[in-house]
C-alpha cells in the first residue's frame, strides 16, 4: 500500500532517468512534494487551497515509476494527475503532457468537480501544482514585489515609505506579501487564522514579527510608519471579522489587498468557525460551509470598499474574493479593480511574465551563478538589478534552489540559451529546469484575473491558452500543461504551462530558443489583437509577425 511519506527530489549529477528531461520532471514534481515546499505534502497538496502534484498515492508512484523508464522518444500523459499512457512520439516531443482539472463549459463548477473528485476521477491542479514548476513561495514574490513597486509609482511616489499596507492570507503564495511590502518600505498588517502560516513565514524570514492582538499590530504598524521603517506584522484572527473591525475604528490604512484562498469557498474560514473545526466541517456540510464562508467573504469584501472608500488604495489580488462576495448578494464587490488591469496589464504586453529557474544539482552556488548571467545580459534594468540583489540578499530557497525574475519577448530566449550554455561548458554543476508561472502574458483566459477588462472585450475567450500550450508542443518544451480553475476556481480560468529543460546539449538549446521566444511572443499577438499599443510596437520592434497587421 502506497501513502503519505516524507518525498525530496534527488541532488547531482547520477541520473534516475533514461535522461535528463525526464530526470527533471521526475525531480520537480518530487520537488513540488518536497515538505520545504509544499504546503500540505502527506495529503499531496502543493499550495493554492487545494492544489496537488498528483491525484494519489499510487498515481505518484505509477508517475515515478514510468519517469524512471522513459525513453527519448515516448511520451507520458498526465490527466488530473494520474498517468494514464506512455505514447511513442519523437525527440522534439514534450516528455510528459498533462491535464488538470478541466470540465465541459456547463458543467464547470465546484459541485461537480467535487463530485467527481470524491470519484477519485479528478483533482485540482492549481497553477505549477500540477504542472510541477512550483518553487515555493519565492515563486510569487518576486511578482508581489513588482505589484507593490506598481502601487507605490501610481499613489506614492515610488516608495511605500511611510505607508500602511493591510492584508490577509500567510499561505503558500499570500507568504509573499509581507516581504514583497517590506522590500518597497513599507509596513505590513498580514491577517491569517492559522498560526502556523504565520510560524512559517516568520521561520523563512517572509514576515518579520507576530503581534499579540489587533491593538499591538496597530501600534506596531503606526511606529515603523513614523519612522518610515520597513516592518511586516503577523495577525491571528479571521479577517472577515478584523477587517470590518480596524475600519470601525478608523485603523490609518493606506493600502489594502487580500491573499485568502478565497477561490475556494471550502479553503475559505468563515466567522465564528474554529480553525480547528474548519476541515471537519467543511467534509461534513460543504454546502452549508459554502454559504457561511460566502457570507464572510462579503463582510470581509465590504470593508474592503469601505477603506476604498475612505481613501486607500484597494485592489483584488487575484483570488476571485470579488466574485464570492457578489454571490453572497454584496452588490459592490467589483468597486475597486483586479491587480491585472490596475498594474500589470503593460507589463503583458511587452511579453513580460514570471520567467522562473530551478538548479537540478540542488547547489545553491548554480543560482547565483545564474543570478550573475541575468545581470550581466541586462545590464540596463535597474529593476530586474534591484531585484535580483535583493533576492540573492533575502530570498530563502525552499527545496532545489530557485529564482524568478520577469522578463519579456526577446529577454526570455537569450537567458535561457545562456544558461544552456552554462550547463555544457560545466560552469553549473548539473541542468536547470526553466519554466514559468501559468499567470503570464499570454498563457491564461481568466476574466477576474489576467484577461480581468481587457480593451476589446475578450476577458472570456479561452483560445488562446490552448494555442500557447500547442505552440509549446510545436516547439520542443520539455513538459506542457493545459489547467482549468487555477488560482480563481472552477469555470472561471482556463491556463496552459510549460518547463524546458537546459541539459547543455546543442539539442536542447534549438528547443529553448524556439519555446522561450514563441511562448512570450503569445503574449504580444495577445495583446496585439485586444488593441494595446504597447504590445503594437513591440510587434513592430522586435519582429513579431501577426498577419492581420501585414498586407
Ligand atoms: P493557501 O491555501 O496556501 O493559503 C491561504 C491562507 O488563507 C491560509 O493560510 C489560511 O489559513 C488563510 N485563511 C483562510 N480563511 C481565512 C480567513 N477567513 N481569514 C484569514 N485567513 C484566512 O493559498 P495561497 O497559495 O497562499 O493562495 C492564496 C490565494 O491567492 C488563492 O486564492 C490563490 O488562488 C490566489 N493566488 C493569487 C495569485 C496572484 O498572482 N495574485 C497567485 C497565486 C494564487
Amino acid at each position: 500500500m502506497s501513502g503519505p511519506r516524507p518525498v525530496r527530489a534527488p541532488r547531482g549529477t547520477e541520473l534516475s532517468a533514461l535522461g535528463w528531461q525526464q530526470e527533471a520532471a521526475l525531480r520537480m514534481l518530487q520537488n513540488n512534494l518536497d515538505p520545504e515546499v509544499a504546503e500540505h505534502p502527506d495529503k499531496l497538496v502543493v499550495y493554492g487551497g487545494t492544489g496537488k502534484a498528483a491525484r494519489d498515492w499510487r498515481s505518484f508512484d505509477a508517475m515515478v515509476r514510468t519517469l524512471r523508464t522513459l525513453k527519448q522518444d515516448e511520451t507520458m500523459l498526465v490527466q488530473s494527475g494520474r498517468p494514464v499512457g506512455v505514447m511513442q512520439t519523437h525527440e522534439w516531443a514534450p516528455r510528459v503532457l498533462i491535464a488538470n482539472s478541466n470540465l465541459v463549459g456547463d458543467w464547470a463548477n465546484w459541485e461537480e468537480f467535487r463530485r467527481l473528485e470524491a470519484l477519485g476521477l479528478t483533482m485540482y491542479g492549481q497553477m505549477t501544482a500540477g504542472s510541477w514548476i512550483y518553487i515555493g513561495t519565492q515563486g510569487i514574490l518576486q511578482g508581489t514585489y513588482e505589484t507593490f513597486a506598481a502601487v507605490a509609482a501610481k499613489k506614492f511616489n515610488g516608495t511605500l515609505a511611510g505607508t500602511i499596507t493591510l492584508t490577509a492570507g500567510l499561505g503558500g503564495m499570500g507568504g509573499a506579501q509581507p516581504l514583497a511590502v517590506t522590500m518597497n518600505d513599507g509596513v505590513a498588517i498580514c491577517i491569517d487564522v492559522d498560526p502556523r502560516a504565520i510560524e512559517r513565514r516568520i521561520e523563512h524570514r517572509y514576515l518579520d514579527v507576530r503581534a499579540d492582538s489587533l491593538e499591538h499590530a496597530l501600534q506596531l504598524a503606526v511606529e515603523a510608519r513614523d519612522q518610515r521603517r520597513p516592518l511586516s506584522i503577523g495577525l491571528l484572527g479571521n479577517a472577515a471579522d478584523l477587517l470590518p473591525r480596524m475600519l470601525a475604528e478608523g485603523a490609518p490604512v493606506d493600502i489594502v489587498t487580500d491573499q485568502t484562498s478565497a477561490h475556494d469557498p471550502l479553503a475559505y474560514l468563515p466567522v465564528g468557525v474554529d480553525f480547528d473545526d474548519m476541515a471537519s466541517y467543511a467534509a461534513k456540510d460543504p454546502a452549508g460551509f459554502t454559504t457561511r464562508a460566502r457570507e464572510s467573504m462579503a463582510r470581509h469584501v465590504e470593508a474592503m470598499v469601505g477603506f476604498m472608500d475612505a481613501g486607500a488604495e484597494v485592489f483584488d489580488y487575484g483570488n476571485s474574493i470579488r466574485g464570492e462576495a457578489q454571490l453572497a448578494g454584496y452588490e459592490r464587490a467589483f468597486a475597486f479593480p483586479g491587480f491585472v488591469p490596475a498594474y500589470i496589464r503593460p507589463l503583458f504586453s511587452e511579453g513580460k511574465g514570471p520567467f522562473r529557474w530551478a538548479a537540478l544539482s540542488g547547489e545553491a552556488s548554480d543560482i547565483h551563478k545564474t543570478d550573475k548571467a541575468i545581470l550581466d545580459l541586462f545590464p540596463e534594468n535597474e529593476s530586474l538589478h534591484r531585484w535580483i540583489k535583493l533576492a540573492g540578499e533575502r530570498v530563502h530557497f525552499q527545496g532545489l534552489p530557485a529564482r524568478i525574475c520577469w522578463l519579456g519577448y526577446g529577454e526570455r530566449d537569450k537567458a535561457g540559451e545562456r544558461f544552456n550554455d552554462m550547463v555544457a561548458s560545466g560552469e553549473l554543476a548539473a541542468p536547470l529546469a526553466i519554466g514559468r508561472d501559468h499567470l503570464d502574458c499570454g498563457s491564461v483566459a481568466s476574466p477576474y484575473r489576467e484577461t480581468e477588462a481587457m480593451l476589446d472585450g475578450s476577458d472570456a475567450i479561452a483560445d488562446w491558452p490552448l494555442l500557447n500550450a500547442m505552440v509549446n508542443v510545436a516547439s520542443g518544451a520539455s513538459w506542457v500543461s493545459i489547467h482549468h480553475g487555477g488560482g480563481v476556481g472552477m469555470g472561471r480560468s482556463i491556463h496552459a504551462g510549460q518547463v524546458t529543460v537546459a541539459d547543455g546539449t546543442a539539442l536542447a538549446g534549438e528547443k529553448i530558443r524556439r519555446v522561450l521566444t514563441n511562448d512570450p511572443g503569445m503574449g504580444v499577438i495577445r495583446h496585439v489583437d485586444a488593441g494595446y499599443d504597447i504590445a503594437e510596437s513591440v510587434a513592430a520592434e522586435r519582429g513579431v509577425r501577426v498577419p492581420m497587421r501585414e498586407g
